[in-house]
Parts: structure tokens; sequence; C-alpha cells
């Protein structure tokens, strides 16, 4: 059996800040999940991140505080920590005197999505992450799929398809793929768990149960069982892995960023050397992007 871990990055509606919506699933076998898990803690706990949920986008920010303050990188954790919440307890007040509402808002929602990692300097966040990503790639038995969707050139056949769904169905129909290529006389199944998150819970579960009826647009399913399973993240490891993917995928579409994204890739599902677990969904069939290059060559276009 192979669990397969599910979590998006940008934002899913057209006109949405992001150029590109992500969907990424990360596969393991149900018996490689302790020593996954393991590691993600070990690796937490060696930046002093055991209870914290690792969030890669917010990570990866730069914290202007801790700029601010002098000798910042020489002092311990807890220091830098402290030092961080009165330059923060600073700035909400100089915002409550001279700011509106909606700005305070933004700055306190900022503070609380970062507050888990104040303690650690820009180069120390993304040490971690880049550490994340080289405990990933080396995770031979591990398989990631990823449906890219380029936001500006979105025409997908069926006019009124999301990309959320239209991400979703794509994904489902290559993991059946991945499945049903490695069962033999054992059929192997796998099970979705997805980051929890209201706006997909209902969409999701019921597109499952139409594929169980009535297959998706390329395949019929007989290797994933049950809708979806929504998990919290903050409490799921291998949620934060997928999280980590999606971002990756997301940087090097919307930022030419390829760093976080080489590590990654790896891991995608291939036949031979072609990557068939990766998609880059796009109207622009001069895309350059490693993907679409691929796809031309196999279909004889390049
Ligand atoms: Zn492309």
């Amino acid at each position: 059996m192979r669990l397969f871990y599910l979590d998006e990055s940008g934002n899913p509606e057209l006109s949405g800040a992001s150029d590109s919506y992500v969907l990424v699933a990360v596969g393991i076998p149900i018996e490689k999940w302790t020593a996954c898990d393991k590691a993600i803690n070990q690796l937490k706990a060696s930046y002093n991140l055991l209870s914290s949920e690792i969030h890669t986008a917010w990570m990866l920010r730069s914290y202007r505080e801790q700029q601010e303050i002098e000798g910042f990188d020489s002092m311990p954790h807890e220091e830098r920590r402290q030092a961080v919440i009165r330059v923060r307890e600073q700035k909400v007040q100089n915002y409550k005197a001279n700011k509106s509402p909606q700005a305070l808002k933004s700055l306190k929602k900022i503070y609380k999505n970062t507050e888990p990692y104040i303690h650690l300097t820009y180069s120390e966040r993304e040490r971690f992450i880049f550490d994340l990503a080289a405990r990933v790639k080396s995770w031979s038995f591990a398989r990631i799929f990823a449906e890219v969707i380029d936001k500006k050139d979105y025409r997908p056949p069926k006019p009124d398809l999301t990309p959320e769904v239209q991400a979703f169905e794509r994904i489902v129909t290559r993991i059946e793929k991945y499945l049903s290529h490695i069962s033999n006389e054992q059929k192997v199944y796998g099970l979705l768990i997805h980051d929890e998150c209201e706006s997909v819970t209902a969409s999701h579960v019921c597109n499952m149960k139409r594929y169980h009826r009535r297959g998706t647009f390329k395949s019929e399913i007989k290797h994933i069982i049950e809708t979806p399973l929504f998990v919290s993240s903050d409490h799921t490891n291998m949620v934060q892995i997928a999280d980590c993917c999606a971002y990756a995928l997301r940087r090097y579409y919307d930022s030419a960023d390829a760093a976080l994204y080489t590590p990654i890739k790896a891991r995608a599902d291939k036949i031979g050397s072609d990557i068939v677990g990766f998609n880059h969904y796009t109207s622009n069939n001069r895309c350059e992007c490693d993907l679409c290059k691929a796809k031309r060559k196999r279909q004889g276009k390049a």
C-alpha cells in the first residue's frame, strides 16, 4: 500500500496573485512512514523546530526585524527569539497608532505565521529547507506527482473546469497509472491524504466518488481506495513535505528559481528516463520549461 500526501501552492483563482497553481502528491510505501517521520523530526530537532509546522513559503521570507537587531547572528536561539518579539511588539504599537486596521491585520498575520522560525537567521532557515529537500531526494522509494497550472494560459477542455479540479483529476489519473504499473499478482493500493482545506474538501470528496463510479477523463480507478482523508498540516510531517515540494515547483515556474526544484525533481515519477509524474499545463505551445521541452521532444515536435 502507498500513502500519497497532497498539498498545493499558489492561488487557485484565475484572478489570484500567483502566476501558477501547483498541486503535489508525495507517495511513500506505508512501511516507510516511520522512517520518514523520524528523519523529518531529527532534522527539525537539530534546528529547534521539533514542535513547529514547516511552512516553506513563510520560512523563506525575509524577516526585517532580524536585520534591525545588532549582533543577532551571534545570539543563542532563545535570546534571538526574545529580541525579535520585543521589536515586533514595538512595531505593532506603531501600526496601531499610525496605520489602517487592514495594515495592522496584515502585519499580525505575518508575525503569527513566521513566529515559529524567528530564532533562525535567513541562511539557517534556507539551509533547513534545502536539508529537507535533500532528505526527500534520498528517499529512493518515494514518488512525487505534480500538476502545475499556468493560469495566464489556462484553456481547459471543459471551460467550467477550475484549476483545482483539473489538477486533482490529473494527479489522481497519474497515481492510478503508477499503482497499476507497480502492481503485479499482488495489487498495490493507494490512499490520498490531503492538507485540510475548507475550499477543496467537499469538491475533492465529491469528485473522487465520481471517479470511483465512472473513472477520470482518462482512466478507470482500480487502485486508489476511499475519498481523500483530510488532516491538519501542523500535526503531519509528510503534508509539510508536500508543501515544500509544491513551493519548489511554484518557485521554478513563477520566479525561474530551480534551486529547490532540482532535488525534488529527482523523485518525480519516471518511466525510463522520462518524467511522467510532473506536468506543466499551459496553452502556450512554445513554453521553454524543462517539462514542456521534454514533452515536445517525446511527441516529436521539438
Ligand atoms: Zn512549460
